[in-house]
Formats: structure tokens, C-alpha cells, sequence
């Protein structure tokens, strides 16, 4: 099999950080078509209706590239690793589209390769009981419930769930393993390159992400954020009084077409 992987060497996400992002399908289908090999409920045609890189930006991207509207050079690894941003420490594998259509030696050559430039991997299947159960020790099982973490980790996977936007701080699977809440998600200074928690390779706790995105909000709350956001107010202050992330309200923002501001610079209300 070839390899329908293609990067972006820099990113502006503000949950990542300035990392590489690899992209699984170098077609829209291609990538949808790892999704359902992986079986995962939020692909676009699944149950939730498009997780948030199918409601987001990574599926812009994506379609931008593939469109040509405003041509995207689908690069290399070796490309991203020679134009990476310095501070980079990591490399996210998956942005959109799911590992579980590569071969293992194809996963093992792009973290050896990532290593040998000093940079982590992170990455996650949703197919780790079946299609993508070659990648343990390599990528994070994707979970979508406490149960099936427990059943990951009992077969030797690192875990990933998704949460509920609201609920409780603490959480435990029926086992008793706690489940930290990424802190992307929680800390206004920690992302994906600071933290690489899901670097499947090393140990580490079971990661729980509270639902973002479209498929979490209705999307009166999704307006309502964006338009306090663009009239000054914090990222922070919207997310604490709408129940949700300030990620996920930056995320509304540039799907909005609006601009980010850099942080620490709030605006007055006009
Ligand atoms: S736990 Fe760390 S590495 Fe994993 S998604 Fe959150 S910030 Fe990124």
C-alpha cells in the first residue's frame, strides 16, 4: 500500500501548538474512507454527524487542498521536519483520517523518522480492537465510552475517551482508573507541544477530552460565543459562562471566519 499521508509543517492551533500535522487521505474520500475502516461513530456519515476535525478546520484544510481553490502543497515528512517551527517537540499524525488504514511499518518508519528529528508522535485510532489493532504501542486507542477504556487498557493499549462537555471534574472508569482531563483543555497555557501526554510510546494516564466542536453545542451557543468573542470579551470568560472550553471557543471563531487575537491582548467591548 502507498502512503496517503501528506503534512503541514506549521500550525496556528492553539491546542497543538506549532507542530507538524500529518493528514491521513490525500483525497476528502480517502480520509473519510479511514474513518469508516476504523469504525469510529464520528465520522461525518456516523452516528454524531462529523467529530470536530470533520466539523473544523482540519476538514477545511483538507478540502482547500484537495479543491485548489487556494492550493496547499500536500509535503513530505522530510519537508515538514526541515520547515518545522524550532520550538517544536512533537508531531501530531492524524489530524484528520485515522491511522488504522497504514501498515505498522509504515507508522513505525514516520515515528523513527520523527525521533531521529528529536520530535514525538502523537496519534490515535479509533479502530484498536480490530482494524487498527496493529498500532498498539504506537498510537492512543480512542475511546468513546469508560468501558472500552477498560477494556483497552487491559489488552495493553494507552487510552483516550471523550466526555461530556459538562460533567463532573473527576472522573473513574467502572475499574477505577482515573481519567485526566487533557489540560489543553483546561489550562490557558498548555498545548499538545508543551504537554505530549498522548505520546502512545511512553506511559502515561488515560486522557479524557471534553466533547467540543459542533457536535457538542447547539448552535445558538456556538453564535453566541463568537459574537462576544468578536465585541472583546476573553475567550476564557465566554467558555466559563457557556459551559464549555475556551479551545472550543477560539475553534468557533476561526470556523466562523473571524480572527483569533494573539493572547494576552483583550479587546474592550465596542
Ligand atoms: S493530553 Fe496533552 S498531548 Fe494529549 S491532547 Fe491534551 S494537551 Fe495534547
Amino acid at each position: 500500500m502507498d502512503n496517503p499521508v501528506w503534512w503541514v509543517p506549521r500550525t496556528i492551533s492553539e491546542k497543538t501548538g506549532n507542530i507538524p500535522q500529518g493528514y491521513i487521505g490525500r483525497t476528502v474520500e480517502e480520509a473519510e474512507a479511514s474513518c469508516s475502516v476504523a469504525a469510529c461513530e464520528l465520522r461525518p456519515d456516523g452516528h454524531d454527524g462529523g467529530c470536530y476535525a470533520w466539523s473544523g478546520t482540519p476538514s477545511l484544510i483538507l478540502r482547500r487542498t484537495v479543491a485548489r481553490s487556494k492550493p496547499v502543497h500536500q509535503q513530505s515528512l522530510a519537508e515538514a521536519i526541515a520547515k518545522r517551527h524550532r520550538g517544536a517537540r512533537y508531531a501530531r499524525l492524524g489530524t484528520i483520517g485515522d491511522p488504522a488504514i497504514l501498515t505498522r511499518d509504515q507508522v513505525v518508519a514516520i515515528r523513527d523518522t520523527l525521533r531521529d528529528a528529536g520530535l514525538g508522535m502523537l496519534a490515535y485510532t479509533h479502530g484498536w480492537w480490530d482494524r487498527g489493532h496493529h498500532l498498539k504501542g504506537l498510537v492512543m486507542a480512542s475511546c468513546d465510552n469508560l468501558e472500552e477504556v477498560d477494556a483497552s487498557v487491559s489488552e495493553g493499549w494507552r487510552a483516550s475517551v471523550v466526555l461530556d462537555a459538562d460533567g463532573p471534574a473527576k472522573v473513574r472508569t467502572p475499574e477505577g482508573r482515573r481519567v485526566v482531563v487533557c489540560p489543553a483543555q483546561r489550562l490557558e497555557r498548555v498545548d499538545c507541544n508543551r504537554c505530549g501526554a498522548c505520546d502512545a510510546s511512553r506511559p502515561g494516564p488515560v486522557i479524557g477530552f471534553r466533547r467540543h466542536g459542533a457536535v457538542a453545542h447547539p448552535r445558538w451557543k456556538r453564535r453566541l460565543a463568537v459574537s462576544r468573542y468578536i465585541h472583546g470579551e476573553s475567550s476564557g470568560v465566554i467558555a466559563k459562562e457557556l459551559g464549555t472550553t475556551y479551545v472550543s471557543v477560539l475553534a468557533w471563531v476561526r470556523d466562523a471566519g473571524e480572527t483569533v487575537r494573539p493572547p494576552g491582548r483583550p479587546r474592550k467591548r465596542a
